[in-house]
């Protein structure tokens, strides 16, 4: 299958793809910023506007009981195998307009490339080979429930309906909110893809995301293929001194537990700088009493370190934890510690990854692999799937921000470089 010939006009591609999810974020539950949590309201208007797309590409639509947007591809009927294709249409409060929303408009605008592809070459065979489905999450920030990846979890098979009592600030139960946007709770466990049982059929999963962060943009590349996710620890600590006065208690005699959180504090950034891919965030605090005259008595805090190995990312945590006693104990002072997370990190799939690395190449287009540092629903896939991630580069690094942007050839970039990959995909599926 030859998907290289026909003078399709990208550039144009790219410029609807942009004013697509310009459209998108009209659709919004506050006038004037873009916020759309899971099953609001103007999910129906995304829905509806993804829906007459999806029909006009010829696709089958239908929507499964946890909200996402399902359009199926496939022209030659159930036989072919196929590749699935998407991204979430949730965002965070006051959201730009590319996160999650891109990677659906993306993979329609690859079903419209891959329609006139076949029709150009009048290429059967690659008709029998390769369906597409086209996947619009519907949740995956955990904004509206505090719990994320409710769309791609029920699609993995990993939804646990335990879930469906949790309650928004509102008060409206999970369950109840999938009901009133007119769907069935009880049927979320048949939104499931199983490739046991129900369907061996599934090639993979293909995410394209922006990369939320400034790396491609330091060093002026268009896009990336995702590694992996990286793996993440979260602690609270709590140093325990002794609050006392600050003008009559001499400094041999003090148990200062804000001087040896900072101490520990700034142990944590040297220790992040000097290993490569480390991360570690002190990014909130606590401190009691509070006072200009009075010496810490107690400080809380959350450490964030993540690291795309499990067992670098495991001896730091315990280094970090030693460092802490340390720091503590050299001041007549306690430290206690408790995990919150401990997510290991997920690798996409390398056969996939490597078909991706080999379209960007075809391209042109140095083919930088990097781990992302954010969870996405592709981390979720991969759980029960081969999962392949494409990063577009993100101006200023802006993202969860009305600023957020993308530029318009890097989104041409990424329609030839996915239509590369399709084509690639086609060849070697039997
Ligand atoms: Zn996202």
């Amino acid at each position: 299958m030859n998907w290289k010939s026909p003078d399709q006009d990208f550039a144009a591609r790219a410029r609807r793809v942009l004013a697509e999810c310009r459209a998108l974020a009209q659709m919004t539950e506050e006038p004037g910023r873009i916020t759309r949590r899971f099953l609001t309201p103007p999910v129906h208007d995304v829905h509806a506007h993804l829906s007459a797309r999806m029909q006009a590409l010829g696709m089958t639509v239908r929507v499964d009981a946890i909200g996402n947007l399902r359009g199926l591809w496939q022209p030659s009927g159930p036989q072919a195998k196929r590749l699935l294709i998407g991204s979430h249409i949730d965002t965070v409060p006051h959201a730009g307009a590319f996160d999650g929303v891109l990677g659906v408009v993306l993979a329609l605008e690859l079903v419209d490339i891959a329609l006139v592809e076949i029709a150009l070459l009048q290429n059967e065979k690659a008709r029998d080979r390769l369906a597409l489905e086209v996947v619009a999450f519907s949740e995956e920030e955990g904004v509206r429930y505090a719990t994320p990846f409710l769309g791609s979890r029920a699609l993995a098979g990993s939804f646990d309906p335990a879930l469906l009592a949790a309650k928004d600030a509102d008060g409206v139960r999970m369950d109840a909110a999938i009901r009133a946007f007119g769907l069935d709770p009880e049927k979320i466990g048949e939104a499931a893809l199983d490739p046991k049982t129900g369907d061996p059929g599934v090639l993979g999963f293909l995410e394209m995301h922006i990369e939320q962060g400034p790396v491609l943009e330091a060093e002026n590349l268009q896009l990336a293929v995702v590694d992996g996710i990286v793996g993440q620890t979260r602690l609270e600590f709590r140093f325990t001194g002794q609050a006392n006065h600050a003008g009559t208690t001499p400094m041999h005699l003090r148990h200062d537990a804000l001087a040896a959180a900072a101490e520990w504090i700034v142990a944590v950034e040297s220790i992040a700088r000097s290993e490569a891919g480390l991360v570690a965030t002190v990014g909130k605090l606590d401190l009691q009493p509070n006072a200009a005259n009075v010496i810490p008595g107690q400080v809380e805090l959350s450490l964030d370190l993540r690291h795309m190995s499990d067992l670098t990312r495991g001896h730091w945590v315990r280094y970090l934890i030693h460092a802490a006693q340390s720091a503590a104990h050299k001041r007549g002072a306690e430290v206690e510690w408790q995990q919150k997370l401990d997510q290991p990190a997920v690798e996409m799939d390398p056969g996939l990854t490597m078909q991706l690395a080999e379209a960007l190449h075809a391209c042109g287009i140095p083919a930088r692999r990097m781990p992302s540092g954010a969870g996405h629903d592709a981390m979720v896939m991969a759980a029960r799937f081969p999962a392949a991630m494409l990063f577009l580069r993100s101006p200023g690094g802006i993202s969860h921000h009305p600023d957020e942007s993308v530029r318009e050839q890097d989104v041409e970039a990424a329609l030839r470089v996915g239509a590369k990959f399709l084509a690639r995909l086609a060849a070697t599926v039997s």
